[in-house]
C-alpha cells in the first residue's frame, strides 16, 4: 500500500497543513476540566506499518490524554484474562446512543451494548480490578510493553480532574452494580477507569502500540502473541461498528476502517495486515470525535486506498 514512504511523508504534511486552520470547527472537551487546558491548535498524525516504517507529521511525538482509546487496550486485557465469559456481561452491538448514555443501560438490565461505550468500559474496568491484584500497574505495564517505551505515564492532573467530575460514570457503574453486573467496589472500578483514561501518549506511541491488531494479534517487533487472531478480529469488528460512538455508521460509510476516538482528541485506525494510523487534534464534533482527526483519516484512507470494504 505505501509504496513510496518519502512521498507519504510529504502527503501527510500537506494534508495536515490543509486541516490546520479548521480547529475552530470543533470544541475542546471541557466536562473534564483538565482536558480544556490543552491547546486547540495542537495537531499531529502518524502512520506506523507492521514492517517497521513510521511516518509522522506535526505534533506526532507530543503526549496527549488517550481517554477512550484506552478502552481498546482494556478490552484486550480482559479478553485475555477471562475469555468468553466477558461476553456474558457485555454485548457487541452498536449502541445508537451517546458514549455516556445511561438510559439504554436501564432498559437492558445493566448489560452494556458494547465494551467501547463508557458503560462497557467500566464493566471491563471491573473485570480488570477483580482479576488483577494491581490492575492500574498492570495496565500501565501493558501500555509500556506494547509501545516499547517506558516513558509512557499517567497524567495525575487529568486523573484528579476526572475523578472530581466523574459523577456520570459513577452513575453508570452504580446502575450496573444494582443489576449485579459489577463485582468490585465502585470507587475501585472508577479509580482504575480514570487511571487508564489519564494515560498520556503520543500519536507515534499509540500507533506503534496497536500494530498487533493489524497483525492478527502478534506484535510485529517482538513476534510476541498479544492476543489470539480470533480476538484481534473481534476487537477490530467492534471498533468498526462502535469505535466512533454514534458516528460509527457514517465513519464506516465514508472511511471504512476499525477506529477508536477519545475525548482528548486522539483517533486510532487499524489497517489490517498493513499498520495503524493515529491522529490528534483536540476540538471535537457533537459526537465526541476529533473533527480534524477524522478529516485526516479520510484523506489518508482515500489517498492510500485503505478501506477494509474495498
Ligand atoms: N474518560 C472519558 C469519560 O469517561 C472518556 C470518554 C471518551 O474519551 O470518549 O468520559
Amino acid at each position: 500500500m505505501i509504496k513510496d514512504i518519502d512521498n507519504l511523508k510529504v502527503k501527510l504534511a500537506a494534508f495536515l497543513e490543509a486541516q490546520r486552520p479548521l480547529y475552530t470547527q470543533g470544541k475542546v472537551a471541557d466536562y473534564i476540566p483538565a482536558l480544556a487546558e490543552v491547546c486547540p491548535k495542537s495537531i499531529g498524525a502518524c502512520v506506523a506499518t507492521i514492517n517497521g516504517k513510521v511516518v509522522g507529521a506535526g505534533d506526532y511525538q507530543v503526549p496527549f490524554s488517550i481517554q477512550s482509546i484506552s478502552k481498546v487496550f482494556g478490552l484486550v486485557m480482559a479478553m485475555n484474562r477471562i475469555g468468553d465469559d466477558l461476553w456474558q456481561r457485555v454485548s457487541m452491538e452498536p449502541s445508537g446512543q451517546a458514549f455516556n448514555s445511561i438510559i439504554q443501560l436501564e432498559w437492558e438490565k445493566g448489560v452494556p451494548r458494547n465494551p467501547v461505550i463508557n458503560a462497557g468500559a467500566l464493566l471491563v474496568a471491573d473485570v480488570l480490578t477483580s482479576h488483577f491484584s494491581a490492575s492500574k500497574l498492570a495496565f500501565l505495564s501493558f501500555m509500556r510493553k506494547l509501545s516499547h517505551d517506558d516513558s509512557v505515564y499517567i497524567d495525575c492532573h487529568v486523573y484528579e480532574s476526572e475523578l472530581a467530575h466523574g459523577n456520570r460514570n459513577a452513575a453508570l457503574a452504580y446502575l450496573m452494580k444494582s443489576f449485579g453486573n459489577i463485582e468490585s467496589e465502585i470507587p475501585e472500578v472508577l479509580s482504575h477507569y480514570f487511571t487508564q483514561c489519564a494515560i498520556a501518549m503520543s500519536c507515534e506511541q499509540l500507533a506503534n502500540s496497536l500494530l498487533f491488531l493489524a497483525n492478527k494479534g502478534i506484535d510485529p517487533v517482538t513476534n510476541e502473541v498479544i492476543c489470539s487472531p480470533k480476538d484481534a478480529h473481534r476487537v477490530n469488528a467492534i471498533l468498526s461498528t462502535s469505535g466512533m460512538y454514534d458516528q460509527s455508521g457514517e465513519f464506516a460509510f465514508s472511511i471504512g476502517l476499525p477506529a477508536k476516538s477519545g475525548v482528548g482528541g486522539g483517533v486510532i485506525a487499524i489497517v489490517p495486515n498493513y499498520g495503524v494510523i493515529c491522529t490528534w487534534s483536540p476540538p471535537l464534533n457533537s459526537f465526541g470525535n476529533s473533527v480534524i482527526g477524522t478529516n485526516l483519516l479520510a484523506n489518508l484512507a482515500e489517498e492510500l486506498g485503505l478501506s477494509i470494504y474495498h
